[in-house]
């Protein structure tokens, strides 16, 4: 009896082992939390937040949040694969399962809620508005009526302007936000209007020959994008990100990519959003 007693005991431990693995396995098919690699959607265009580089590396403070919040989830930089992922794409992206996870400037949005979980807000931007430094008569988002502004497929930022503030610009739809700057040096818009940090990043790039209005006029939330209902996900991003404000790196971060960009930046933790 006591011999069939310590059977079943050492079964019963056995056969919890390997329900333990099987419900990691669970947990990996359905939430970010237990990983042990994770492949990560970034902004492959974009000076000082998601720039893919010739040797085929990204730089960025999304892709530094995005190391950071990895590796307080368990995965360190070696089993991060960060995946180029356009405004256009980051919602079937992460519903496709090409991504987990999405730090790419991307706004939280009612919108974007029905589709997407969001932790954070990991940063609060405002949208300006960047012009020819030779341009006159663009001082505020006013006076971009008549104008010809960028439209990057997917990105709201457009559409805080004409349907948000119902302002009569003419959207000129591009993919991406590098084609953006090539039109407006080359006279094809008058004016791209999106958040301060993509902005501040392409001017710091450019050089000169631009102006920013330094008239912002929305919050932009950037959110983690998550797959709709990973709450668990959610939560650990959250927990993550605390720690990122709590232990310095988010204000050295913020110094890292922008101190030298002219845009004002704020190292104060932002109010999450709850995760739904
Ligand atoms: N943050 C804005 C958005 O999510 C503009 C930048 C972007 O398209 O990534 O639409």
């Amino acid at each position: 009896m006591r011999a069939t007693r310590a059977a079943a005991a050492a079964m019963l431990l056995a056969l919890s082992g390997a329900s333990g693995c099987a419900l990691d396995a669970g947990a990996d098919s359905g939430s970010i939390t237990h990983r042990r690699s994770l492949a990560i959607g970034v902004k492959g265009d974009q000076p000082g937040l998601g720039l893919k580089g010739r040797d085929g590396r990204y730089q960025g403070f999304d892709v530094d949040v995005a190391t950071y919040v990895a590796g307080r989830l368990g995965v360190p930089p070696g089993r991060i694969t960060f995946r180029t992922t356009p405004s256009s794409q980051r919602e079937d992206a992460l519903r496709e399962r090409d991504v987990d996870l999405v730090f790419a400037t991307y706004s939280i949005t009612a919108k974007r809620k029905t589709q997407v979980t969001f932790g954070g807000p990991y940063y609060v931007a405002h949208q300006d508005t960047l012009v020819r430094s030779g341009a006159t008569g663009i001082n505020a988002v006013r006076d971009l009526r008549g104008k010809r502004i960028c439209a990057v497929n997917g990105s709201n930022s457009w559409r805080r302007v004409t349907d948000e503030r119902k302002i009569a610009a003419r959207p000129v739809p591009v993919p991406d936000y590098r084609a953006c700057m090539t039109l407006l040096a080359s006279g094809g818009i008058d004016a791209v209007s999106t958040d301060d940090l993509i902005l501040a990043g392409f001017a710091a790039q450019t050089g000169g020959g631009v102006r920013l209005l330094n008239a912002p006029f929305t919050d932009e939330k950037y959110g983690v994008g998550l797959r709709k209902g990973d709450l668990a996900g959610c939560e650990a991003v959250n927990r993550a990100l605390t720690e990122m404000y709590q232990d310095g790196t988010a204000g050295r971060l913020l110094k890292k990519w922008f101190a030298t960009s002219g845009v004002s930046y704020t190292t104060s933790v932002p109010q999450f959003e709850g995760c739904s």
